[in-house]
């Protein structure tokens, strides 16, 4: 469908845009190029771009314009239209099924807390008592999940929020502002305090990086990774959501396995090369110099999941089945925008 179809539609996405960028700009909200928007104009789906960033909505035209009744339909034919139509989102088919006029899907640290948790769906009901939600537990982005959205909506047509085990937040409203005031709703209630993490030892990390190509991350919360007991306890056991493992482009938890802090005369440089971050135990983080600014706000987003994580909670990391499908799909869909950026064999 042509991007200039419409321009009295252009004029009134200037809200979806606003708010798409206010969103993409939250870091407990979205990472990197996760997280979606769109809003259904005239029977016209304007949706996130794949492989956009929510936080340039503004500065971008980041919105492409689908036919909703042809993106239903091949749904209802089991086709993805995310493989039809070229930069649709992967999440398109969940969108176009949603019946919500703007529908806003977010990766917020503080639902993906709750949202890892084997218990979730009874510690969900007791926080978000009294609005119209549902959980799904996790099934792969695109088809499958559609697929299911639809079957939980012909139980109950009225939800407005989706709970998607291992993976994040959908809300849909009949405009920007009721989404956005839903959002807010939603994320008082599921909000919980991050753990406070032990001190960082940056003189040691920045000898370790010198003359190195390593480096200390921009984010100083990224160092809670390797600083946080408990943290390392919960990276240690599995991947906890799909883009960790799609953004670090490793199908592996043992990436996110704190490593004890290198000896500089040791061979350390060429063992973790084909590593975008170490995860130092108990002294920091560091980055690969080259690392993507995709790579960087993952490691953002996980450290804030993970400080909000307690140490008794049951976690239900996601199976090497899941991971190896979520990597396989992203890999499809430009998610992945450069997969080893690090010139190393794997
Ligand atoms: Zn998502």
């Amino acid at each position: 469908m042509n991007k200039n179809m419409s321009m009295t539609g252009r004029a009134e996405l200037t809200p979806l845009r606003q708010l798409t960028a206010r969103i993409g700009s939250d870091p407990l909200l979205t990472h990197a190029s996760t997280g979606n928007s769109s809003m259904k104009l005239e029977g016209v789906l304007w949706i996130k771009e794949s492989g956009k960033w929510m936080a340039n909505a503004i500065r971008e035209d980041i919105l492409i314009p689908l036919d909703l009744a042809e993106v239903k339909e091949r749904v209802k034919q089991k086709v993805d239209p995310a493989e039809q139509y070229n930069g649709a989102s992967i999440e398109t088919a969940m969108h176009a099924m949603l019946p919500h006029r703007v529908v806003l899907h977010v990766h917020c640290v503080n639902t993906i807390a709750w949202a890892i948790r084997k218990d979730a769906p009874v510690q969900l009901a007791y926080q978000l008592g009294g609005l119209r939600w549902q959980w799904i537990s996790y099934v792969p982005s695109g088809l499958p999940l559609a697929r299911e959205i639809e079957r939980v909506l012909s139980v109950r047509p009225d939800t407005d929020v989706l709970i998607l085990g291992n993976h994040g937040l959908v809300v849909g409203g009949d405009d920007c502002a009721a989404v956005e005031d839903l959002l807010f709703q939603v994320q008082q209630r599921l909000t919980i305090c991050p753990r406070k993490a032990g001190p960082t030892d940056r003189a040691a990390l920045a000898a370790i990086a010198d003359g190195s190509s390593w480096d200390l991350p921009d984010d100083d919360e990224v160092h809670a990774l390797a600083t946080d007991a408990i943290s390392r306890g919960v990276l240690s056991g599995g991947l906890l959501y799909p883009c960790q493992s799609i953004f670090s482009s490793s199908t592996s938890p043992r990436l996110f396995r704190s490593v004890p802090c290198p000896d500089p005369r040791d061979q350390w440089e060429s063992r973790f090369c084909t590593r975008p971050f170490l995860i130092i135990e108990g002294f920091g983080v560091l980055v690969r110099r080259t690392i993507t600014p995709a790579q960087r706000a993952m490691m953002s987003g996980l450290a804030r999941v993970i400080q909000r994580i307690s140490s008794s909670a049951p976690i239900r990391y996601l199976t090497d089945e899941e991971v190896e499908n979520s990597f396989m799909i992203a890999s499809r869909y430009r998610e992945l925008s450069n997969p080893n950026p690090y010139g190393c064999a794997r």
